[in-house]
């Protein structure tokens, strides 16, 4: 009996249980791929799938983690061949198909994408889902118009995953990034990303108004709920919203004044059933529009077995930046 070590989640008598575990290699789902797992990241639906706090998880047992990169180990799909280096984001990994917590994954080559030339599998990890979907949130205002003339862009959620690489990528296209946190100790790291200027997240924690002074050309939203509401109506005329999370919740007590009034758009994301097509776009422009030594500064790297503890740490809001975890 092959076994790899993984972090496996359980039906529990009240809810589910994560732990490391053996896992036998001959219980591997499906797929025409096999993939050695180098990295995963721990990502936002990680830390919910990993604690049980929200039903992340379809399929019991379940190895959890949304992403990863790694090297075919074996493959029937025409499309890829044994040594090539991939990357997997979605597609319902560690939900409802066995995820990326473990030394080996099998998934549909249909899924993959290739590791950009000039990155590492760490490197594709330290941008993981969160940063590919700041990538398409930021192709997202781009399809829309925006340019850097067009005035500020506000990202909320600055100081984590999503916002971090949203702020690094959009400074480097030449933004002027406002940075909304919660978390002033961070206004240094923010600044160092080039955030221009640090608005306090209380700032649009109040009731929204159906207008508000109109403050930024567009902005990147991972909070949802009142921010998002708030983001609306100070959305100057013509701009864009990009939804992509509800750290915050998942309402959004807002009115229809910024669209009708004001002609804001509001887009939304989803990482996990993107086309492929877009991803592989995304992923080329991660390899020029995102400055490495921004990614190796917001990049924390832990083991497989320290995924138990920090899983609380992102949902309460305490982790800066990007996790990355060694698997391999
Ligand atoms: P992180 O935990 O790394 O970042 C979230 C940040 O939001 C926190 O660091 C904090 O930033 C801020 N925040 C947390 N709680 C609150 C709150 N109650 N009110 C206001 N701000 C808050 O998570 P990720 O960046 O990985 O993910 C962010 C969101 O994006 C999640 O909801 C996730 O599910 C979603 N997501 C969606 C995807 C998609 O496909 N649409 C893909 C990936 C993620 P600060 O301290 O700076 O204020």
């Amino acid at each position: 009996m092959a076994t790899f070590k993984a972090i496996v989640i359980e039906k529990a008598e009240t809810g589910t249980k994560a732990a490391l575990a053996d896992f036998d290699e001959a219980n591997l789902m499906d797929g025409d791929v096999t993939v050695r797992v180098e990295y995963s990241t721990l990502n936002y639906k990680d830390g919910l799938a990993v604690t049980g706090k929200a039903p992340v998880v379809r399929r019991f047992p379940m190895i959890a983690g949304i992403d990863f990169a790694g090297t075919v180990e074996a493959s029937t799909n025409p499309a890829w061949k044994p040594g090539d280096k991939v990357i997997l984001n979605g597609w319902g990994c560690g939900e409802t198909h066995l995820g990326a917590f473990g030394a080996k994954a099998r998934v549909k080559g249909d899924w993959l994408v290739p590791l950009p030339a000039s990155m590492s599998t760490r490197e594709a990890m330290s941008v993981g889902t969160a940063g590919y979907t700041a990538m398409l949130a930021v192709m997202a205002l781009e399809r829309h118009g925006l340019t850097p003339e067009r005035g500020p862009v506000a990202v909320t959620g600055a100081a984590g995953g999503v916002g971090s690489v949203a702020v690094a990528i959009l400074s480097k296209r030449g933004f002027t990034v406002h940075a909304v946190t919660g978390r002033a100790q961070e206004a240094g790291y923010l600044k160092g990303l080039g955030a221009a200027e640090i608005i306090e997240r209380q700032e649009l924690a109040g009731p929204p108004k159906p207008l508000a002074k109109e403050r930024w050309a567009g902005a990147v939203d991972v909070v949802g709920s009142t921010t998002l509401a708030n983001l609306l109506s100070m959305t100057r005329y013509g701009g864009a919203v990009v939804a992509c999370g509800l750290a915050g919740g998942m309402d959004l007590p807002t009115s229809v004044a910024p669209f009708i009034l004001r002609g804001v758009c509001l887009y939304g994301i989803d990482s996990v059933m993107c086309p492929i097509e877009r991803r592989r776009e995304a992923w080329k422009r991660l390899e020029t529009d995102l400055d490495r030594q921004k990614l190796a500064a917001m990049t924390r790297e832990i083991g497989l077995s320290e995924i138990l503890k920090e899983a609380p740490a992102i949902l309460a809001g305490q982790v800066r930046g990007r996790i990355v975890v060694k698997i391999g």
